[in-house]
């Protein structure tokens, strides 16, 4: 089944066509737009119950970006939309609508700077009918993680792509046979996290820009990623009293990022900082391209039974789902993608053919080190769903080389512990829970150096 379109445009000039073959029913109204500005990207967003025939160009001088929608009448949906682009965003100085044939209706973006533009389809989903999403990108990323990382190797500003740590660990698993018996001591502090960072004395990626060997361990800090599940218009569990996932766990995201960031050695780095969606696929590729430590991903569950309540710790599994919930939440995990509108299929596959293939137990059996640790300081605090980590296919644990942990702090559909979870303090203490067991575990696997106060 296609579900959705993607295409990129970088550059400033370029010309595209996609969309659906022509067979749309003429004057397709428009059920709504919306959009989402953020640090990282504006969302402008298209929702209709039919099918859109979508053309871009992106053309300069001065700088715009033109958006034909075909058979599509220009209508107050459509009218409504300059107004509703903030005055301040960063890359559209103005939005203009006319009808630009009898059958187009064509949009032109006045940008203030050179744009990455992303335009893709998604099929109707939970409560959303179709949606055209356009993203402008900046061309050059702020973006703060991206920063970290151009600091920490220099010379190296592209993320490395699962296709790429496929190739690495792919060559890794061809040399490493022959040198597991010769463990430097580079490779014993960082025993799989760094499948793809190179070791001193490796040679640099033929297809990329000369790679700068990482510090070493035993002066780098120590970057702890923390994944705030959902965002933007993805909100993740509604509770009853309509308290949402997608601001709780940004907030007890950011609550533990205060707290790391007071310790020595260790770094925090927030996958989403605000309320904005990010692909999960870009939270995995963000935290491998940080050469992060671990990846903590925060969420708060939901259940159709109200009397569901407890925190649980979420692991890789690494075959079928460890049991009929955990499997039912990874599905309900993996739509946030649906929602937000990415195709991740062909990525997924890729990524499930890396952990058949290669060493995820040794990412599995650490990332059930560190849940064990974080459902023991959870329990400290309230109560727990299951007292053993349980294992589920979520899309954001799939970090080949990242110990990566999945906490549902509660269940936000459970009344008593949504008032919890709406409480500052409590996430405070959430917070200070997910912070313990993180210590717990670096100090626990730290072999040389570095170890938190
Ligand atoms: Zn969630």
């Amino acid at each position: 089944m296609r579900r959705a379109f993607l295409l990129q445009g970088i550059g400033t000039v370029g010309l595209h066509a996609i969309g659906w073959p022509l067979q749309t029913a003429w004057a397709a109204g428009l059920l709504g737009v919306r959009v989402w500005p953020s640090q990282a990207y504006t969302r402008v967003t298209l929702e209709l119950e039919q099918r859109l025939v979508v053309q871009h160009q992106l053309l300069d001088q001065p700088l715009r970006l033109v958006i034909d929608l075909q058979d599509l009448q220009v209508d107050a949906a459509l009218r409504q939309l300059p107004s509703i682009i903030p005055p301040d965003d960063p890359w559209i100085a103005q939005l203009r609508v006319g009808q630009f044939q009898p059958k187009v209706a064509r949009l032109v973006f006045d940008l203030r700077q050179a744009v990455r533009v992303e335009i893709f389809e998604s099929l109707p989903v939970g409560p959303y009918q179709r949606r055209w999403m356009i993203d402008l990108y900046p061309d050059r990323e702020p973006d703060p993680l991206q920063a970290l990382l151009n600091r920490r190797f220099a010379a190296r500003s592209d993320e490395p792509g699962l296709e790429q740590l496929i190739e690495d660990l792919a060559k890794r698993d061809v040399q490493g046979k022959a040198a597991k018996t010769a463990t430097s001591p580079d490779q014993k502090t960082a025993p799989s996290a760094k499948a793809v960072a190179p070791a001193s004395g490796n040679p640099p990626s033929e297809s990329g820009p000369a790679v700068v060997s990482p510090p070493p361990a035993s002066t780098a800090s120590r970057i702890i990623a923390i994944d705030a599940g959902h965002g933007g218009e993805d909100p993740g569990a509604i509770g009853p009293s309509g308290l949402k996932e997608k601001d709780v766990v940004l907030d007890v995201s950011r609550k533990l990022a205060e707290r790391l960031a007071g310790d020595q050695g260790l770094r925090p780095a927030l996958i989403r900082e605000a309320d904005y969606f990010v692909p999960l696929g870009q939270r995995v590729r963000k935290a491998r391209a940080l050469r992060a430590d671990l990846m903590l991903s925060v969420h708060a569950d939901a259940f159709t039974e109200a009397r569901a309540r407890g925190a649980s710790a979420f692991v890789l599994s690494d075959g079928a789902a460890s049991s009929a919930s955990a499997r039912y939440l990874a599905q309900k995990e993996n739509a946030a993608d649906e929602l937000g509108g990415v195709d991740l299929r062909r990525r997924d596959q890729d990524a499930t053919r890396v952990l058949l293939e290669l060493s995820t137990r040794t990412q599995i059996r650490e990332s059930s080190d560190l849940a064990n640790l974080l459902l023991g300081e959870l329990g400290r605090i309230g109560r727990l769903h299951k007292a053993k980590v349980e294992r589920a296919g979520f899309a954001v644990l799939r970090a080949p080389d990242v110990p990566s942990v999945l906490v549902e702090t509660a269940f936000i559909s459970n009344p008593e512990e949504e008032q919890r979870l709406a409480d500052a303090g409590y996430r405070d203490q959430l917070a200070d829970a997910l912070h313990k067991g993180i210590r717990q575990y670096l100090v626990a696997n730290a072999t040389t150096g570095a170890k938190p106060r």
